[in-house]
């Protein structure tokens, strides 16, 4: 299949991109895997995309934005590309199924997954009580105490939302100082079923398949002490790596893996490759920046195809 735009990612960045594509007649194909919306379908309220008074459940908002970009033409691909030949015209995408696309322009809005403190207790028990998303996981553990790892907005986010259903929540956090928003901050700072254990360090998860976790291991970094905490289920919620792996040899990326676009542009140093969205920003991280550079990633894959058709 041959295409003048092809998108990856149906996050805010990638359907912004599909809407506006589709509109200006570029029939463009979107692609994504079977877990569509991006990181905002594993969010709750979202209270700060304009336009929605009184908030919008992530994924509601996701379903809007893609029958939105579907209303104008856009197709929609559940698939993943696997390999990616991006240096030349046309750039080949091949997918996990076997297909074979073709396109002038891509769009790559592929967003970031979330990071993991390394335990080998993560990923044993990831499913059992162990987990990267509140909104996904957290009604499983009514009545029991509940630990969020990390002091950013994510981590704040997903501690208040869990205080819905936990004893108790703790939120455990390496320094003293929050990194979140104020207002976040002080949701948390004043809530009260929310404990903060300062200086403290997630060492070890204990427990088993069969019981879930039991024990969390903390290491305060300030008395040097280490002791378990008794709690039935952990979140993890320490930030994000982009998804530009398969970009990692063709794409100027930053030493975290974010794709570097010219200033002022999303293009990428590749002529007719945009980068949008959270694979390419570790600043803002917001949906409206995201659709924000959706948007001119799909304006500038407009131009060019304009100027080189
Ligand atoms: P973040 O702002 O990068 O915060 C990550 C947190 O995890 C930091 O507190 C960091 O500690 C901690 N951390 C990182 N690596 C760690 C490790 N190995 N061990 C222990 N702790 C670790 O990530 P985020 O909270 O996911 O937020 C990302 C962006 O999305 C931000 O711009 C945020 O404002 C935005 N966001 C907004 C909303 C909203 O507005 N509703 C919701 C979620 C996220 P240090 O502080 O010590 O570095």
């Amino acid at each position: 299949m041959h295409k003048k735009v092809i998108i990856l990612g149906s996050g805010p960045a990638g359907l912004t991109a599909a809407i506006y594509t589709s509109r200006a007649a570029l029939e463009p194909l979107l692609v994504h895997g079977p877990m569509p919306g991006g990181q905002l379908t594993t969010t709750t309220d979202v209270e700060n995309f304009p336009g929605f008074e009184e908030g919008v459940m992530g994924p509601d908002l996701m379903q809007i934005m893609e029958k939105q970009a579907v209303r104008f033409g856009t197709e929609i691909l559940v698939d993943k590309v696997v390999e990616a030949s991006i240096t030349e015209k046309p750039i080949k995408l091949k997918t996990e199924s076997g297909k074979e696309l073709t396109c002038e322009t891509l769009i790559i809005a592929t967003g970031a997954n979330p990071r993991f403190l390394g335990l080998q207790a993560e990923k044993d028990l990831m499913g059992f009580g162990v987990s990267t998303c509140a909104t996904c996981d957290g009604a499983f553990f009514r009545d029991v105490d509940i630990a969020v790892v990390g002091g950013g907005d994510s981590a704040c986010e997903e501690a208040i939302f869990l205080t819905k259903f936990g004893k108790k929540v703790y939120l455990i956090h390496r320094r003293e100082e929050l990194r979140a928003s104020k207002i976040m901050q002080e949701r948390v700072l004043n809530h009260e079923k929310i404990e903060v254990l300062w200086n403290s360090e997630l060492k070890d998860i204990l427990g088993s398949k069969e019981k879930g976790v039991e024990k969390l291991s903390i290491y305060n970094n300030k008395t040097e002490e280490t002791y378990d905490l008794p709690c039935s289920a952990v979140f993890i919620a320490i930030g994000h790596t982009p998804n530009s792996q398969l970009f990692k040899d063709q794409l100027s990326l930053d030493e975290n893996g974010y794709i570097i676009p010219k200033p002022n542009s999303t293009q990428t140093n590749i002529e007719g490759v945009y980068a949008c969205g959270d694979v390419q920003d570790h600043i803002f991280r917001q949906a409206i920046t995201a659709a924000g550079t959706g948007c001119m990633a799909a304006i500038e894959a407009e131009r060019w195809l304009e100027e080189n058709h």
